[in-house]
């Protein structure tokens, strides 16, 4: 059993009358707050203004530009410095994690190894470093921040405004170095110097003469050096006698 026997038709309810009467006019009062006394049908007056403002809103808004873009048939001009997605230049990556440390998302799975390198002069330290194995941004946890860009020392992420990269499962937005490699090729040039500016440090730097090589300890720098002395006369020694006139 509902509760609902004792409650009354809501159709035999009788509508609130509102009035319509201009100050200091007849009264005249509708029910249902509408003009034809909410019997629903209505005379042409009441219909002609809505349709003439329609047409009139529909005629000012044909002149107007549109401004839907026809995708995928025409692609948008997007501008240059737009976040589409993240590229990873993966020779600049050495794997010192602290992309993956500071993007608050925590999207960035890196594994390196380290791998021995032989001295580079004779008797010298054999030298490690890494070598990056998986580079994978997860692309439906990231918030697109910019902050591993920003944070890379070593100049190895890029934005890239490619943005057609949805897929139909979520799982496959997790984009491993291959991918995200290639998105290297759609990463815009860096916009011109200003005039008069000063290079790059990187390019300063790249410009210097090479260091010679140190080295080995115990031996002596190979190069031109001070010109070496001519050996000092020795004072014990008797001075050649010159040959007298007439001796042959
Ligand atoms: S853009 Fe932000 S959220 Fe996305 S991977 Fe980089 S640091 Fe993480
Ligand atoms: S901060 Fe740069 S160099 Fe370091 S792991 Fe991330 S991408 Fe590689």
């Amino acid at each position: 059993m509902t509760g609902n026997l004792d409650r009354p038709d809501p159709d035999d309810l009788e509508r609130p009358v509102v009035d319509l009467s201009p100050p200091g006019g007849a009264p005249s009062k509708v029910k249902g707050g509408e003009p034809d006394g909410g019997r629903g049908g209505s005379g042409l007056s009441g219909i002609l203004p809505g349709i003439v403002q329609g047409l009139a809103t529909t005629a000012r808004t044909m002149t107007r530009h549109t401004h839907t873009a026809e995708y995928p048939d025409v692609r948008p001009q997007l501008p240059p410095r737009s976040r589409g997605v993240i590229a990873l230049l993966d020779e600049n990556c050495t794997s010192c994690m602290l992309c993956a440390r500071e993007c608050p998302d925590w999207c960035i799975y890196i594994d390196s190894h380290k791998e021995e390198l032989p001295p580079t002069t004779e008797g010298g330290r054999a030298r490690q470093r890494n070598v990056l194995d998986r580079f994978a941004i997860d692309y439906s946890l990231c918030m697109y921040c910019g902050i591993c860009v920003e944070v890379c020392p070593f100049d190895a992420l890029f934005w890239s405004p490619e943005f057609e990269y949805a897929e139909l499962d979520i799982h496959d937005l997790l984009h491993e170095k291959p991918r995200l490699s290639q998105w290297m090729a759609t990463v815009p040039a860096p916009p011109a110097l200003d005039p008069g500016s000063a290079d790059p440090a990187e390019v300063t730097a790249a410009a210097k003469p090479a260091r010679p090589a140190r080295p080995v300890r115990g031996e002596r720098a190979p190069g031109p050096g001070r010109p070496s002395r001519p050996p000092r006369a020795d004072p014990q020694q008797t001075p050649p006698v010159p040959p007298a006139d007439g001796d042959v």
